[in-house]
């Protein structure tokens, strides 16, 4: 019997691996002229990490995580999101007290979720976080960088929604007002929600279940409730946000999932891919830090779901650079195959980046071209008996009605060069 993989984790196949590549080198370009650095974070955390910072009340502490005890006994969690181990890895290694650090990492990550299209219960994501920066410009740079992207990528069907949930002492009071309202409606509230009205009611905003969507969209908002200082955060970052052309629409009911945003949040959202629409999500989480041990330390990021990012990327029409094989080496004979390595290793020598295939495991003159013709190779060396007695190499162009030239040793290197250079 066949081992199946397991629900929910998908093997990303070679056709679209080349299109992962070039969107994931796209966005680290982005980011990296930005003056954003790569860190590098383990996939297993102490399960305490996530608990403490992504909060216990929430869809992914309580029913999403893949916990387990290794075999010392210590409880481990496969890694829902990167955040938490970057502020962790940021305390443990002494970035962020009295420092200013512009970060980016990329990976996969686990949720056990219930799977369906855009949502997976291995993903990827590409983070990139800011810490040290107080003022809502760094907020508003990093929603610019987004808009670069899209605009380089040529992905148009997306828009950005913005929110502040201010600090804790105004989400503390609209608490209350909220508690209150849906109190006031708890006979039409689910299971979950009559358990997030004591413990998180802010949670109950998140929720997925069509049903309370009426109830939810009626609710008091948060920016009613904003203290001064957030209030004016916000606007300035509107500001930045308009001078730099970039448009937003203000959502009030954007809370996001996780328990420890404050001040600006915002997610890039998208018609195009069902019901899964959001892109890419952030925000501020200037208290987080501090509850997992460091000093306090402002802070501010987003993170790209990848798989998502592939899907719209192909819904706007993109297509990734072709990757095909460049030139196929045909070897037949005694002698031809080393020679063939030579060359191959010639030409990669003059050419770095050239895909040179050499043919493997031998074969007729006549099924080694065709798998050359099947490589999508642009040229053909050939290596025969004749080519070996008269120290030449056979140039066939495959994908255009140009004849075969014979080519002296020498000169063939060069030759192929200056036509690999000029395009098709
Ligand atoms: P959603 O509302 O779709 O559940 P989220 O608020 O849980 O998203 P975040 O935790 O902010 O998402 O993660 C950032 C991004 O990662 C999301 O905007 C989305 O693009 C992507 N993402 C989150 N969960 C999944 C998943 N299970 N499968 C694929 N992509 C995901
Ligand atoms: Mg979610």
């Amino acid at each position: 019997m066949q081992v199946k993989a397991v629900k929910g984790m998908n093997d990303i196949l070679p056709e679209l691996t080349g299109t992962w590549q070039y969107l994931e080198s796209v966005v680290r370009d982005v980011v990296q002229s930005y003056g954003y650095a790569e860190i590098r974070l383990p996939l297993l955390e102490q399960t305490e990490l996530f608990k403490r910072s992504i909060g216990e009340v929430t869809d992914i502490v309580e029913k999403e995580m893949y916990t387990f005890l290794d075999r010392g006994g210590d409880s481990l969690t496969l890694r829902p999101e990167a955040t938490a181990g970057m502020v962790r890895a940021g305390i443990t290694n002494g970035l962020l007290y009295n420092q200013r650090q512009k970060l980016w990492t990329m990976g996969p990550m686990f949720r056990r979720e219930r799977p369906q299209r855009g949502r997976y219960r291995q993903f990827h994501q590409f983070d990139v976080e800011a810490y040290g920066f107080e003022g809502p410009d760094v907020d508003a740079e990093l929603i610019i960088m987004c808009a670069r992207l899209w605009q380089r990528l040529g992905i148009d069907k997306l828009g950005l929604q913005i929110n502040s949930l201010g600090v804790p002492a105004s989400r503390a009071r609209y608490r209350e007002i909220l508690v209150e309202y849906f109190s006031g409606v708890k006979n039409q509230l689910d299971q979950d929600s009559i358990r997030r009205l004591e413990v998180n009611p802010l949670r109950i905003l998140d929720s997925k279940n069509p049903d309370l969507s009426a109830l939810i969209e009626a609710a008091p908002v948060m920016l009613d409730y904003l203290d001064a200082e957030s209030a004016e955060h916000f606007a300035e970052l509107k500001c930045l946000l308009e001078a730099a052309g970039v448009a937003y629409e203000v959502n009030p009911r954007l809370v996001r999932g996780l328990d420890y945003y404050n001040r600006t949040v915002f997610e890039w959202v998208t018609d195009a891919l069902g019901s899964q629409g959001a892109v890419c999500s952030g925000g501020r989480y200037d208290g987080l830090v501090e509850i997992l041990g460091g000093r306090p330390t402002p802070a501010v990021g987003w993170a790209m779901g990848m798989d998502r990012l592939v899907d719209l990327f192909h819904a706007c029409g993109g297509e990734a650079p072709a990757t095909a094989c460049d030139v196929y080496i045909v070897a037949v004979g005694d002698g031809a195959l080393e020679q063939g390595f030579v060359l191959a290793e010639e030409v990669r020598d003059a050419r770095p980046g050239t895909c040179v295939e050499v043919n493997l495991g031998g074969g007729s003159f006549k099924s080694q071209l065709k798998r050359a013709d099947k490589s999508a190779a642009r040229f053909a060396l050939i290596l025969g008996e004749t080519e070996l007695k008269n120290d030449c190499v056979g140039l066939k162009p495959l994908r255009s009605t140009e004849d075969q030239n014979s080519i002296s040793r020498d000169k063939l290197v060069a030759t192929l060069s200056s036509k690999l250079d000029n395009p098709a």
